[in-house]
């Protein structure tokens, strides 16, 4: 039996920012057998710019699992199995190692996550450089295969379904108040994780809430499957997975965090 694939397709006459979504039959191999990665990068509606309020830093209330508090990478480990070798900084952050043949790479947390809400701070160093994609990108996958887009998109454009806050190529963010590089940003991230058929079709979708520097730019968000590079999202049964970091191999100066934690709902 084939599966069931969905499309994205821009609303372009429009004034709402989610992208339609129209399904299609056929198999994930069939429908992506042609595809460039142009084909699934939205440009419009843009995507209004905004400028965020104040935030202090939010420690972790006492009931979170902290998942680095700028000391060590014990809650971690590189997704090739190998020991996460990312810079501690000494100064409460950690900086993506890009190294890939010394260690470097992305990471994932040792335990796996169902239903959570996990807050985590991002900055683009203030000398960053590059355009596009290329400008800051790393991304943060809900059970490791669901990416929220991490970005520089203070003064970057790109497809819209593909900047920061953007679950990636499914749904541009409601607003950019993306900080300018420098300055750090925070994502508090709700997640609730998908069930499934026998079929292995969704039961109900994975869903996502996104509050970016305290301001909502994804809204009980519906993933239609995995969110992909090139191609269609796909579904696959899983269960709890990791959450995951990304070391993306574009050539601009790598972005770092601090104050990571999550609380399981
Ligand atoms: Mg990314």
């Amino acid at each position: 039996m084939k599966k069931t694939i969905f499309i994205l397709v821009a609303c372009v006459c429009g004034a709402s920012a989610h992208a339609q979504q129209y399904v299609i039959n056929g198999t994930k191999s069939e429908k992506t057998k042609a595809m460039e990665p142009t084909m699934t990068e939205l440009y419009f509606p843009k995507v209004e710019k905004i400028t965020p309020g104040d935030q202090a830093t939010a420690s972790a209330p006492s009931d979170a699992i902290v998942l680095f508090d700028g000391k060590d990478l014990s809650k971690w480990i590189n997704t090739n199995g190998k020991e996460a070798l990312w810079k501690i900084n000494g100064d409460g952050t950690m900086t993506v190692n890009k190294d890939t043949k010394n260690g470097g790479g992305s990471i994932q947390t040792k335990e796996s996550f169902h239903d959570y809400q996990l807050h985590l701070e991002w900055c683009a160093p203030a000398n960053i450089t590059g355009a596009g994609q290329s400008r800051g990108n790393s991304g943060v996958y809900m059970q490791g295969m669901y990416e929220i887009q991490i970005l520089d998109n203070y003064e970057n454009e790109t497809y819209v379904n593909g900047q920061a806050g953007s679950l990636y190529k499914q749904s541009a963010p409601l607003v950019n108040p993306c900080r300018k590089p420098g300055e750090w940003n925070v994502y508090d991230i709700i997640y609730k994780a998908p069930t499934f058929n026998d079929n292995g079709t969704y039961r109900t979708f994975p869903l996502v809430t996104v509050i970016f520097n305290g301001v909502i730019v994804q809204n009980n968000t519906q993933l239609i499957g995995t969110t992909e590079y090139i191609g269609l999202p796909t579904v696959k049964p899983h269960g709890d997975g990791p959450i995951l970091l990304q070391c993306h191999g574009d050539p601009s100066e790598p972005i770092s965090f601090r104050n990571i934690w999550i609380r399981k709902l």
